[in-house]
């Protein structure tokens, strides 16, 4: 793991460092999800972005659960973030909580009171909006803007011990109502909630607002760098406000630094979108396969290394655009290569018989387990009479430049045998039901044959020996990118997931769950860690063998 890439953000802590402003090790960067759903492949940049930049420095890296907001975080939320970082290869000690800092928070307010900063104002949320004024024009002052500082504090505290309903009162900050920047308008900074700090089991009746918060939780924490996306931009002056307000922390506040969002072309990024996805139950949960999600692509089959090597591909920039996903595609297939075994499964299969080789022979072949990877060894696969191929590989009328099986052309069986086309056998209705071959004793695979050349090697299993799977295959989720809120749903590809039995060799009944195996020809799957047992022998597929991703060509030293 590198992180070159994020030149920008290194050149601030870099000078930061040589400014003696920090030492190495006093570097604390941190990522805070909102546990109100799992984590997406944006969330796997900004966590390995904070990660890496720690571990660069010999720093600390805090995982903190951003969970200010009581109603819609839950506890499966928490084990399943922790569960999937962990697994991305990320360590960390105790996660942190941003609700620990409540009773802090409070007290930070009451300071803010007391030096004329904060206010409690009676407004309605509606009058609050109105009063706030738009780009063009500035806001009004609350009527209740000029309080007394005692008035505040009495009417804060009874806010807290719960005195008033939801709705009756807030605390403002007393910034600017003519402020350009429409975020320091006066915002608010706790509101009147009863509801239960769920990590800390006790009742509160005011809830921190983010802009309050989050600033507080980098600085309880002594974070250094707080790094988050491009959207918190006009939200910086507020994080600086309150941590320049406030004593214990004026002195070195954290300072926030913005990077681009990750966007995926073919996706929906966005936990919102994917929430609603399980909500409706359009997907099969949040591990769906066919979800960005860590825990769908998990299932997917992606590796951690895959997913380290396309974030760190991607780099950090500071202006959003959207990625390719045949990129994240192409670092799998990278990653697999040399440690999946490569084995015969014919997804769509159609009967081949063998009409010169012996009834009730079955030879076992030797083949290797994975060609760009010797020490893989090798796995025996038995050949016979009547065999199945992938019905795509054989054509009663080749089109131009089809160079697998129709009658007349000799292909290679890969290791096995050359066999030639012969004949082809219909039932009734003109469908075909078997094709006709014979073979070539003498082009047996690895025998030195090189008489003649065959233009195709095609991959097959033996009829007798085939073992049926099922194998899901994926498509995109959504068919039409611009989609919104309001018309993602119908845009939703009814072919997203289609399943097929297939038939396999018979080294496949050595595989675990979670094992990754590449189908010659037909991709990269996965053995379902969820559903995968000796009697449901179930497979995602991962990926197509084919890329339409090249990495940029590096330049040369
Ligand atoms: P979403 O928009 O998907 O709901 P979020 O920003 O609400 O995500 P949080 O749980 O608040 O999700 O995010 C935790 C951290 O992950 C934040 O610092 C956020 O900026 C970062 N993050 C979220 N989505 C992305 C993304 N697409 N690319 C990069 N970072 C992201
Ligand atoms: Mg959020």
């Amino acid at each position: 793991m590198d992180t070159n890439s994020s030149n920008f953000i290194i050149h601030k802590i870099e000078d930061d460092i040589n400014s003696n402003k920090y030492s190495e090790e006093e570097i604390i960067t941190r990522f805070p999800p909102e546990p109100n759903g799992f984590l997406h492949i944006g969330h796997v940049k900004a966590a390995l972005l904070n990660y890496n930049i720690a571990k660069r420095y010999g720093g600390d890296f805090h995982l903190r659960f951003d969970d200010t907001n009581p109603s819609k975080e839950e506890q499966q939320y928490i084990d399943s973030i922790i569960d999937d970082l962990k697994w991305l290869g990320l360590e960390f000690d105790e996660p942190y909580f941003g609700s620990n800092y409540f009773d802090q928070m409070i007290d930070y307010a009451r300071e803010l009171i007391n030096k004329g900063l904060a206010y409690v104002d009676d407004q309605t949320g509606e009058e609050i909006k109105q009063n706030r004024g738009d780009l063009f024009s500035p806001g009004k002052d609350s009527p209740y803007r000029n309080r007394s500082i005692e008035e505040n504090l009495d009417l804060f505290n009874r806010m807290v011990d719960g005195e008033f309903q939801p709705g009756e009162k807030v605390l403002r900050a007393k910034i600017d109502m003519a402020s350009p920047n429409m975020n320091l308008r006066d915002p608010v900074i706790f509101r009147i909630l009863n509801g239960k700090n769920e990590h800390l089991n006790k009742e509160y009746h005011v809830f921190p607002m983010y802009d309050y918060a989050h600033p507080l939780e980098d600085a309880i924490e002594g974070v250094t760098h707080s790094l988050c996306t491009l959207e918190f931009e006009d939200h910086r002056p507020i994080y600086d406000w309150v941590l320049n307000n406030i004593d214990d922390f004026k002195e070195k506040p954290p300072v926030q630094i913005e990077f681009a969002r990750l966007e995926l072309t073919d996706s929906i990024v966005g936990k919102r979108y994917i929430k609603q996805l399980v909500d409706e139950g359009i997907v099969d949960g949040w591990d769906d396969p066919r979800l960005v999600t860590i825990s769908g692509l998990r299932r997917r089959g992606y590796t951690p290394e895959a997913l380290q090597d396309f974030s760190e591909e991607i780099g950090i920039s500071k202006s959003n655009s959207k990625v390719d996903y045949k990129m994240l595609e192409h670092f799998v297939r990278n990653d697999l290569k040399n440690k999946a075994k490569r084995l015969n499964v014919v997804l769509n299969p159609i009967k081949v018989v063998i009409t010169n080789y012996p009834d009730d022979q079955v030879e076992e072949l030797e083949i290797e387990t994975n060609m760009d990877n010797p020490e893989m060894g090798k796995h025996k696969i038995p050949f016979s009479k009547n065999l199945y191929i992938e019905a795509s590989d054989f054509m009663e009328e080749p089109v131009k430049k089809y160079f697998r099986l129709f009658p007349g052309n000799e292909v290679r069986l890969r290791g096995a045998y050359f066999v030639k086309c012969t004949d082809v056998i219909k039932d009734e209705d003109g469908n075909i039901v078997e094709i006709h071959c014979t073979y070539d004793p003498e082009t047996k695979s690895g025998s030195g044959f090189n008489k003649r050349k065959v233009k195709s090697t095609i991959h097959w299993v033996s009829e007798e020996s085939a073992v049926p799977i099922k194998v899901n295959l994926y498509d995109n989720l959504i068919s039409d990118e611009t989609f919104d809120s309001n018309n993602f749903i119908e845009n939703i590809n009814p072919e997203s997931k289609v399943t097929v039995t297939a038939y396999a060799e018979p080294e496949i009944l050595n595989t675990l769950p979670n094992e990754k195996i590449q189908f010659i020809r037909n991709g990269y799957f996965n053995a379902d860690p969820k559903l995968f047992n000796k009697d449901n022998l179930e497979f995602n597929r991962i990926v197509e063998l084919k890329s339409g991703w090249r990495p940029p060509k590096k330049d040369k030293k």
